[in-house]
């Protein structure tokens, strides 16, 4: 059982604002002490470069930094060498399409699918543009993707299957595992987007098997500005760097340099040091409470809130039949930025919008969704205000 009062008591942002009822960390999660505490204390009192100076406080600098890159492994099962810090889930499938478009060729067939984010499907189609790629989408099956509709496109040409763990509109789960076994089992590489799954359900990339995963730290009750690429390390070793500059070189030549070997010849120019430790620290909190009972919470929290509002007339939920840690609705006849304002003067927020997933809003034949997403620091308080305020909104805006 997750106390909430305790754990808001570590979220500084709840001694500002006591009665926020936030259910929007699905775009944002608010930061943990532990978080601003371990960025503070490198900012106040450190401040100095990675893996350059050999003085004391520089090499307290590129500890902290490591250390911090070991934490992150650790969580998702991976080696540290296989963890590279990038600015976020963006940079990272940025980074992984434009590496792995070197290995490529016209007539290469890539998969992907219409629940995907733009940063998990612009870096790709413009990719499949570039060199002539063919794209093939999954058929979805009431929102979700099935192992049968991923078989029907998948084939001895796939070169790439990009997906990703949870999506941001539905919230639902992809059938990862087995979708990385048929995957290898054509030859093809699997790229994950775990920017949503990351800080709900346990993320091991060895048991699930997958060649690269990205995720962000703003969404882990971690910093702005950080996110992170896993490779698998054999894959990491062929693949060529897209960005260069300082410290990733090894030797410098005017015909052809070398790079360092690693996650280091992916990260050009000064790291955000700041973030990378105070990401780690989120991590560490997670893994107090242990990821599998905020995951409970979140459901426990989420189906209280489906159940009371499903058969609600006037209110349409897009992702009721299925295991997810938010909910897609909308008032009918009602704009979602309008419901969303509404909201706000019930001291809820909720997200409004396209969500960054303008194919997900028409397979949904949506312009915009409304989002309510579930955190570790949510209450049942919370869902009632929520399920009061949508209401009421409903009653308002079909009343006139
Ligand atoms: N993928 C998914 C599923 C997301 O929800 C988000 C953030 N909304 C991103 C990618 C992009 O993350 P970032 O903005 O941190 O790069």
């Amino acid at each position: 059982m997750i106390d909430v009062k305790k754990i808001r008591a570590q979220f500084p942002v709840y001694s500002k604002y006591p009665e926020m009822r936030f259910f929007d960390s699905a775009a944002s999660a608010f930061k943990h002490q532990s978080v601003i505490e371990a960025m503070m204390d490198y900012l106040s009192f450190n401040g100095t470069n990675v893996h350059r100076g050999v003085y004391q406080l520089a090499a307290e600098s590129t500890t902290k930094y490591e250390h911090a890159r070991s934490v992150i492994a650790k969580f998702i099962n991976a080696s540290a060498e296989e963890v590279i810090f990038t600015k976020s889930t963006t940079h990272s499938i940025n980074l992984a399409a434009n590496s792995l478009g070197l290995t490529l060729q016209s007539g290469d067939e890539i998969i992907l699918s219409e629940l995907e984010h733009h940063s998990n499907l612009l870096p790709w189609l413009e990719l499949a543009s570039r060199l002539n790629l063919v794209v093939k989408f999954i058929p979805l099956m009431d929102g979700m993707i099935t192992i049968d509709n991923f078989k029907t496109v998948l084939t001895n040409k796939t070169k790439l299957v990009i997906t990703h763990h949870m999506s941001n509109v539905m919230g639902y789960e992809t059938p990862l595992q087995e979708m990385a076994k048929f995957t290898h089992e054509v030859g093809a590489k699997i790229i994950v987007d775990a920017a949503q799954s990351i800080v709900h359900i346990k993320t091991d990339v060895k048991a699930l098997d997958v060649d690269m995963l990205a995720f962000s730290g703003h969404k882990v009750y971690g910093p702005n500005g950080i996110g992170v690429l896993y490779i698998k390390s054999g894959l990491m070793s062929k693949l060529s760097p897209t960005e260069f500059g300082g410290e990733m070189v090894d030797k410098v030549h005017l015909d052809g340099s070398t790079w360092k070997s690693g996650a280091y010849k992916f990260e050009a120019g000064t790291p955000a040091i700041a973030e990378a430790i105070g990401l780690a620290k989120a991590f560490e909190f997670i893994d107090s409470i242990g990821i599998e009972n905020i995951h409970q919470h979140e459901l426990h929290l989420r189906n209280y809130v489906v159940d009371k509002l499903k058969d609600e007339p006037g209110i349409t939920v897009f992702n009721k039949h299925g295991e997810s840690t938010l909910l897609s609705f909308n008032i009918d006849e009602v704009h979602p930025h309008d419901t969303s304002s509404f909201l706000d003067q019930h001291g809820v927020a909720v997200r409004a919008g396209h969500h960054c997933n303008q194919l997900t809003m028409k397979y949904l034949n949506q312009d915009a969704t409304v989002r309510a997403s579930f955190a570790i620091y949510n209450s049942i308080e919370d869902c009632d205000i929520l399920i009061k305020a949508i209401l009421e909104t409903r009653d308002f805006f079909h009343s006139i």
